[in-house]
């Protein structure tokens, strides 16, 4: 049997052995998924363990996104750009390091609405704001504009993409721009774990109706919550996770991917975890 894994520290993504196997059962592929917690020392012997033995495929989370890089063979374009290398693909002996987030993010908006058109709000400037801001320059918008509590680290991330109409903006700047907005992404963690929203009642009020609305968060989260009764779309992170995921299956297997079938193991698993 062949094995793939997840390693973080700690793995944070307990939805995707649930998603890959099932995936794997659906097509009769004899492999687990199974989950490789791995601090930073430990991770070039996670790296080795992919090397040596029959391993599919290995994805990686926080912290080590950036790490990977030094450790595999050669890193792909899309993982290149935003700094993070997520998925590892071997290939007869060698290590390919690439980056599924910013493909997950793209389907997961294309499946929920329409292109968005007008100016695009990212809230939050760490590691999922990268994979969301490549995606969002694929989609045809007019600007997109880049807000985070520390400004200097939305910069440091707007220098590094060099993405042509992207603009760091500070948060007393949003409100004026609000009415422009055809999609606003909520790439913080706050809400994550409680009822805060990243942007206030009155602000997302002032989004136009029809326009999107996505938190990165597994759930409704207040801010969802709000965008759904201004009547936004409002699109959360499951759909980036499962087609993230459905990207690196078909990167290890070259076989399509069964995202429903994917989709319905988390769910369900979602709801027995809701109801434990
Ligand atoms: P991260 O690198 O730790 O960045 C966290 C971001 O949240 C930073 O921009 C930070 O601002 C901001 N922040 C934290 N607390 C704040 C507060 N009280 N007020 C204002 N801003 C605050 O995290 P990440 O890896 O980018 O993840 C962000 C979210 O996306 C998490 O909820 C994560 O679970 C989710 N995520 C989802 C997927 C998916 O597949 N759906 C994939 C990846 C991540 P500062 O820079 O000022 O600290």
């Amino acid at each position: 049997m062949k094995r793939a894994a997840v390693t973080g520290d700690p793995v944070d993504h307990s939805l995707s052995p649930v998603m890959h196997n099932a995936a794997f059962r659906e097509l009769g592929i004899d492999a687990v998924y199974e989950l490789w917690p791995a601090t930073a020392a430990e991770l070039p012997d996670v790296i080795q363990q992919v090397r040596q033995h029959d391993v599919l495929g290995l994805n990686v989370t926080v912290p080590h996104k950036p790490a990977v890089f030094a450790l595999v063979d050669e890193v792909r374009d899309t993982a290149r750009r935003i700094g993070a290398v997520n998925t590892v693909i071997p290939m007869n002996g060698r290590l390919a390091g690439d980056n599924t987030d910013v493909y997950g993010f793209t389907r997961s908006i294309e499946e929920a609405a329409d292109a968005p058109r007008g100016t695009g709000l990212v809230l939050g400037a760490g590691g999922a704001s990268a994979a969301v801001l490549l995606a969002m320059s694929g989609m045809g918008l007019d600007r997109i504009l880049l807000t985070n509590r520390t400004r200097s680290r939305a910069e440091n991330l707007a220098n590094s993409l060099d993405i042509a109409n992207l603009h760091v903006v500070d948060e007393s700047e949003i409100q004026a721009n609000l009415p422009e907005v055809g999609i606003v992404v909520n790439a913080t963690s706050v809400g994550w774990h409680d009822e805060a929203t990243p942007l206030a009642a009155d602000a997302i009020a002032s989004l136009p109706v029809g326009s999107i609305a996505v938190d990165l968060t597994y759930r409704e989260t207040t801010f969802l919550r709000l965008a759904r009764e201004r009547g936004l779309h409002a699109i959360d992170g499951l759909g980036m996770l499962i087609h993230q995921g459905a990207r690196s299956f078909e990167l290890w297997t070259g076989e399509k991917a069964p995202v429903d079938v994917m989709r319905q193991a988390v769910i369900a698993e979602q709801r027995r975890r809701a109801g434990a």
